[in-house]
């Protein structure tokens, strides 16, 4: 993706672009578009249309806290687009949820549920709030709350919610019963990432990181390189990173490092990661464990290694660090790890990129299978459902990769590109209603 710029506004109200200042996820989103729309040559009628959500709900919670005062919260939910099918995405509770950001995710969501070419639009929800300042109860009520001022705009067929930063199976358990009350019958599909007894999939826990061992092992393929005894390091050991750790060591790979927040560790031997889930469950970080030196996260990304997965947070490789960088694949298990500026050093050096929405696209995926169960009533096995993840993590990679071979696009804006035809073509399709 080319480096995208912070569209202002002058005193006179002119549009200026300007670097990334002060970093706007809505404008960041948009101008990803655009820089997309321009290399594919999309349709000026459709690139307009595509720039806007569909709909922005903004929702005020007020919430009987335990103290017995009344704390009035601020939700949305945003649906970006529904020509696809129904909105999909997650919700988020965080102190930094704004409108700008939720709608920012909404279109990222339209793009992933299209390049794994699963039938949804995009959409996401998010409260403003802190429930890790918040009892259990108080997040339950605001959770109740919150579902019934957004259930005019949700629905298994109109929007499914799905968990994301902070909200939890028990969440989406709260969400699926206050629809279903309100309803007067139990609907599971208005909301995935379930626990298994109210409706959930087997494999969901661990469908991001098999994705992104799936994509992995294309990747290894596609450069002709054997995916068994490769040196692995994982920065994140939560849930994506720790599965995929372990997923990879499964796969013959030698795990090499791995961190958390409060440092990483290392050992040119390599270790097993499941031991160091362990360590970690006893201990609360993986800093520690037996005959491993102890490292820096910085240090951690810097490690010369044969697959590098992000698996934290946002901008972990930037112009600062990625000339350092020494993987020969990164596979973006994290949400937008890599900088524009980083993704540009990462290409000059011939490293190979698995994108964030090719890389963590099988979470997604299996909530479609939740879906796709409930509203049969129909469960599968977990082994169906890991079968059926593969084939669709395949295809993705096998089209981008198209992409990236044919017309010589970077990885990322091939997933983009992909994508973003697709959700044109259908709408192109049916048409601007009315
Ligand atoms: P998680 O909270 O389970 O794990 C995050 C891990 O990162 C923790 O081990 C934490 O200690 C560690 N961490 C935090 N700050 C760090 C730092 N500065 N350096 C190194 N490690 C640090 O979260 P998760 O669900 O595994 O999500 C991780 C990333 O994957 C996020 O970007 C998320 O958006 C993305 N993702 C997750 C899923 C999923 O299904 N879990 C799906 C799609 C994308």
């Amino acid at each position: 993706m080319a480096p995208v710029g912070t569209v202002k506004q002058d005193t006179k109200g002119t549009k200026m672009t300007s670097p990334v200042q002060e970093f706007n996820p809505w404008r960041m989103a948009q101008s990803q578009l655009d820089a997309v729309a321009e290399k594919i040559g999309l349709d000026e009628n459709i690139h307009k249309t595509l720039r806007e959500p569909q709909r922005a709900l903004s929702v005020s919670i007020p919430v009987k806290m335990e103290n017995d005062k009344v704390e009035v919260f601020h939700g949305y939910r945003v649906l970006h687009s529904s020509v696809r099918g129904p909105g999909k995405g997650g919700i988020r509770y965080h102190p930094d949820v704004t409108l700008d950001e939720v709608k920012a995710l909404a279109m990222w969501m339209t793009w992933k549920t299209a390049l794994m070419g699963i039938p949804y639009g995009g959409a996401k929800g998010g409260v403003s709030c802190n429930p890790k300042e918040m009892t259990t109860t108080e997040v339950e009520r605001l959770t109740r709350r919150y579902t019934s001022e957004i259930l005019p705009v949700i629905g298994p067929y109109m929007d499914i919610p799905a968990p994301d930063v902070n909200t939890t199976p028990q969440v989406m358990a709260w969400i699926m019963d206050t629809y279903s009350m309100k309803r007067g019958y139990t609907v599971h599909g208005v909301v995935t990432g379930k626990p298994v007894s109210v409706g959930g999939s087997l494999g969901r826990n661990e469908a991001t990181a098999r994705g992104c061992m799936f994509t992995t092992m294309s990747a290894a393929k596609a450069l002709d390189i054997s995916l068994s005894g490769q040196t692995v390091v994982v920065q994140g050991f939560g849930n994506a990173g720790s599965i995929a750790a372990y997923l990879l060591y499964d796969q013959g790979c030698n795990i090499i490092a791995v961190s958390d927040s409060r440092g990483g560790i290392f050992s040119t031997k390599g270790f097993d990661p499941r031991a160091v889930l362990e360590h970690k469950k006893k201990t609360g970080s993986v800093v520690g464990f037996p005959d491993t030196d102890t490292i820096t996260n910085e240090e951690l990304l810097e490690l010369e290694c044969g697959i590098l997965v992000p698996a934290a947070l946002e901008n972990q490789i930037s112009g600062k660090n990625a000339d350092k960088i020494k993987a020969k694949i990164v596979a973006e298990a994290a949400n937008g790890p890599t900088t524009p500026e980083a993704d540009k050093i990462l290409t000059d050096k011939g490293i190979f990129l698995i994108p964030d929405i090719l890389a963590n696209g099988g979470g997604v995926t299996v909530s479609y299978f939740e879906w796709l169960q409930d509203i049969q009533a129909f469960f599968w096995s977990e082994r169906e459902v890991n079968l059926r993840l593969r084939e669709v993590m395949n295809r993705a990679f096998d089209a981008v990769y198209k992409v990236h071979t044919d017309r010589k696009f970077d990885m990322r804006t091939a997933c983009y590109a992909v994508a973003v035809e697709r959700v044109a073509e259908a709408q192109s399709l049916r048409g601007l209603y009315p």
